[in-house]
């Protein structure tokens, strides 16, 4: 049997396998972009680099609009900002940090819903039951670039007469009912940070059919200015560089080749995952499109004797960098854990999910080789996992 490396072995791996390492498209096309943007000294405030990007990026998605950001949580914060909202967001607990402090950076307060146990999406039930006259907006996240209830979700903001806001953070590339996520609600905001499965560097966008938000949110991203001299109101600096539209277009130029490999490596695990008892992969709808960034494994510690934390512990000693998204749940950090309401919060999905959910290094950098070796670990962990827990349980 393999020795694993908490118990003195070799790491399998001498350098660490991320979850998500980035691409870096064509090196060349790159610096000559790069090249051509020092010689013309523009460098920032929506120069060519970035307008010819949004204007890809806006057919691509099959959307009227797409202002480019800094990154993603600035494009949340300019769409909450554009649409004056005021009062109650109503989120997901089970998401990425930022999801929740954009919404509380702009003074408004996140209100925590359960999400669905299959989809891992905002439940639109529990949604509902979280409205009152506070309420402002709904913030639902297209969690591993799996759409949400979008036309739920649509049909409670039109029965209360609030806004509806999409973080699409994780689904670049991903559809709904065949069309790309990014006009669906009032606005989405997607991240292009380097983790994510299209980047800029770090970046970020707003995409909206509603040119009227759209006009609004171009001012706010250049501190307000509507003309040389003239502002209207607090805007503030949340504009993209030249360089970093310079790799997003770059990246935008093999994206298809990197679809194509995120979704090879995709099954490579979903063949191996299947043959593996407690283990179970996350699956996506084949009939839409998705980026197939996320490689999400359901640890079923009855079935398989060890914990997912048995599991993160065991594999990061192997330099396998698998990460327990989203553990414990925004409502479980700071400030929201220190609320009084937050405590009392019910939200049972959110917390079975954030305990057995794993994320595996997968995404265009991994080789298929690598996979096979993650899987045949994985397989020797599962068939001594009795031995493993023993030991575990002396070490700790
Ligand atoms: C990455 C991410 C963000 C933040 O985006 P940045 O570009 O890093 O600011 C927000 N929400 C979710 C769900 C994310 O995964």
């Amino acid at each position: 049997m393999y020795k694993l490396a908490i118990f003195d072995g070799k790491p399998l791996f001498a350098d660490e396998l991320c979850v998500n390492r980035p691409t870096i498209g064509n090196r060349s096309t790159f610096l000559n972009r790069v090249e051509k943007m020092l010689d013309s000294r523009m460098f920032t405030n929506s120069g060519p680099l970035v307008r010819e990007l949004e204007s890809k990026l806006a057919e691509y998605l099959g959307v009227k609009h797409c202002i480019a950001t800094c990154n993603g949580t600035m494009a949340l914060q300019l769409i909450m900002k554009a649409l004056n909202l005021t009062g109650e967001v109503i989120v997901p607990s089970f998401t990425f940090i930022a999801t929740a402090h954009a919404v509380s950076w702009q003074g408004l307060k996140p209100i925590f819903c359960d999400v669905d146990i299959d989809t891992n999406n905002i439940d639109p039930v529990a949604c509902e039951r979280l409205i009152n006259k506070n309420t402002t907006a709904i913030l639902g996240v297209h969690l591993w670039g799996r759409a949400c209830d979008i036309e739920k979700l649509q049909s409670l903001a039109d029965k209360y007469n609030i806004k509806l806001i999409f973080d699409s953070a994780h689904a670049f590339g991903c559809s709904h009912k065949n069309k790309m996520i990014a006009g669906f609600g009032d606005a989405e905001a997607f991240s292009f940070h380097s983790t994510k499965a299209f980047h800029t560097f770090e970046g970020g966008a707003v995409t909206t059919n509603n040119s009227e938000i759209a006009q609004k949110i171009k001012r706010l991203r250049n501190f307000g200015f509507v003309d040389y001299d003239c502002v209207d109101g607090i805007g503030i600096n949340g504009k993209m560089p030249e360089v970093c539209a310079a790799m997003g277009l770059t990246n935008l130029e093999s994206f298809s080749s990197s679809l194509t490999n995120n979704k090879k490596i995709y099954d490579e695990y979903k063949k191996l995952i299947a043959g593996l008892k407690g283990l179970s992969l996350h699956t996506y709808d084949e009939t839409e499109k998705n980026n197939y960034q996320y490689v999400v494994i359901d640890v079923d510690e009855s079935a398989v004797g060890l914990s997912r934390d048995n599991f993160i512990e065991i594999l990061h000693a192997e330099n396998i960098k698998a990460r327990k998204y989203f553990y414990p749940g925004c409502h479980n950090m700071q400030p929201y854990i220190s609320n009084n309401d937050t405590n009392k919060l019910n939200l049972l999905n959110t917390r079975f999910l954030s305990h057995r959910l794993m994320v595996l290094p997968a995404g265009s950098s991994m080789t298929i080789a690598q996979v096979n070796k993650v899987g045949n670990i994985l397989k020797s962990i599962i068939g001594q996992s009795k031995l493993i827990k023993s030991k575990l349980e002396a070490l700790n």
